[in-house]
């Protein structure tokens, strides 16, 4: 029987001492039988994904995986951190969570450089005959949605660091979407210590489903110029042919890129880019390294070949963090923007709170599956729950909303014909397909295009499925 590591072996020529090393160390330092491996790993094997689950389960406690959703599983058995007391329902902007420093004017009396006072609703918030509920003293710039991808244990997950590399480099092109731009890095195997690193898991129709993935690592350090350089790259190949696969979102994006000399619109779109890429994963050009074509037609990954376990969580990790950082920069220049009260500016930062707004809404929909599924079989990795994570975005974004509607007169009429292309509204929790991104409700999105004469009415984190 030819088996994955049997494969693996003949692939590369890996010598047969190094083979037998490979199958004694699986059997005597982790008391795997490597036979047992073979067939828990071979791809019939995935065809059940309660079975998968109850093997991992009882085989696998210390298993991460690397799949971008399911980033956040974990058996560990540790206790989760005590979770940040984050309001969950926002009837009020004005109401502050402790966790973010409120400022000591509010933003109406920046904006008109008026005098504010320490009452909860302020005078001059007070008198206003619209949007009494809009003073708001925090700035949308704390604590931004992104920072969540900065927890260090979090992490060092995903960093693997001490793996021991064996091999010679070799040389392995990497890209996420089929004519897209290509990045290569060295890679290198690794010594298997454990059976953590050798599955891949992904989304099917019935369910997760895992591969069996080669033990590659990262060999050199991947500079964080290049993979801007790449994510470049894929601005510019999602603003051409490759649109977004939303109608209304493609009127965004085309605006935008008449305002692409813009600074804040390309740092923008940037972070889109980056995070679309999150969302897709990595995939080889060549070598395979000894990863399979996935030919589930019922998978997410089907027509591809994802890239390797390991190398899939260290590059989505500096991509995390390219969004983190991202993100921020863009959040500081988009208030500095709307303090300025130029109205040329105004095309610039309506676009860039509709993307700012999307990312979030397509990160939320990501977290909606632990949100509204009673996955007892896992461990949430990251120290902050999933639906804390979403209560929290909403949150921030209908700051950002708030501080849009007060700094912006009208939505500008370029944009007047977007919201009828916008696809009917959730609640989110409704609409939520797992297999598919179109399923996000876009609620958040929706709510920028709002008549501005009526109340501002905060989206509320219930419609994602948070209680
Ligand atoms: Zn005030
Ligand atoms: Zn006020």
């Amino acid at each position: 029987m030819t088996t994955p590591l049997l494969r693996w072996k003949n692939r590369y020529n890996i010598p047969e001492n190094v083979y037998i090393d490979l199958r004694h160390a699986l059997r005597e330092e982790i008391s795997v039988n490597s036979g047992a491996m073979e067939a828990f790993i071979s791809p019939e094997a995935s065809s059940n994904p309660s079975e998968i689950h109850a093997r991992i389960a009882y085989q696998r406690p210390d298993f991460i995986d690397a799949a971008r959703d399911v980033e956040n599983i974990s058996y560990q058995q540790q206790p989760l951190e005590p979770q940040r007391n984050i309001q969950r329902q926002i009837t009020v902007v004005s109401q502050v969570p402790h966790q973010l420093n409120p400022v000591s004017s509010c933003f109406r009396c920046r904006l008109t450089k008026r005098k504010c006072d320490q009452r909860q609703i302020c005078a001059l918030c007070a008198k206003s005959s619209i949007f009494p509920n809009l003073c708001i003293r925090v700035q949308f710039t704390e604590n931004p949605v992104f920072q969540k991808w900065q927890e260090t244990k979090y992490e060092s997950m995903l960093a693997w660091e001490h793996l021991s590399l064996w091999s010679p480099p070799i040389k392995a092109y990497l890209r996420h979407f089929e004519k897209g731009p290509i990045f290569g890095i060295t890679c290198s195997l690794f010594q298997l210590t454990s059976l953590d690193p050798t599955y891949l898991f992904h989304k099917t129709t019935k369910g997760w489903a895992s591969i069996p993935t080669s033990p590659y690592a990262l060999f050199d350090p991947v500079q964080p110029e290049r993979l801007e350089i790449y994510i470049e790259q894929y601005v510019d190949f999602f603003l051409g042919e490759n649109g977004s696969n939303e109608a209304w979102l493609d009127v965004i994006l085309e605006q935008a890129k008449s305002y692409l000399h813009e600074p804040l619109i390309y740092q923008t779109l940037k972070l889109w880019s980056a995070h679309r890429l999150l969302m897709k994963g990595w995939g080889l050009t060549e070598p395979s390294l000894g990863m399979p074509l996935c030919h589930d037609r019922n998978s997410m990954l089907c027509g591809t070949t994802p890239a390797p376990r390991v190398l899939q969580n260290q590059l989505d990790r500096l991509l995390e963090q390219f969004c983190a950082s991202q993100e921020l920069k863009c959040l500081i220049q988009l208030q500095r923007a709307m303090f300025q009260r130029k109205s040329a500016q105004w095309g610039v930062i309506f676009i860039v709170t509709i993307l700012l707004l999307h990312i979030r809404e397509r990160d939320i929909w990501r977290l909606l599956y632990w949100v509204l599924t009673n996955d007892n079989k896992y461990q949430w990795r990251h120290p902050t729950k999933a639906t804390e994570l979403v209560s929290k975005s909403v949150y921030v974004s209908n700051m950002l909303l708030a501080y849009l509607r007060l700094g912006m007169k009208e939505v500008p009429e370029e944009f007047g014909s977007v919201r009828t292309l916008m696809p009917p509204n959730g609640p989110a929790k409704d609409q939520y397909n797992w297999m598919h991104e179109s399923s996000v409700d876009f609620s958040l999105c929706r709510s920028a295009f709002e008549d501005n004469t009526k109340p501002f009415i905060p989206v509320s984190a219930v419609n994602f499925g948070c209680s």
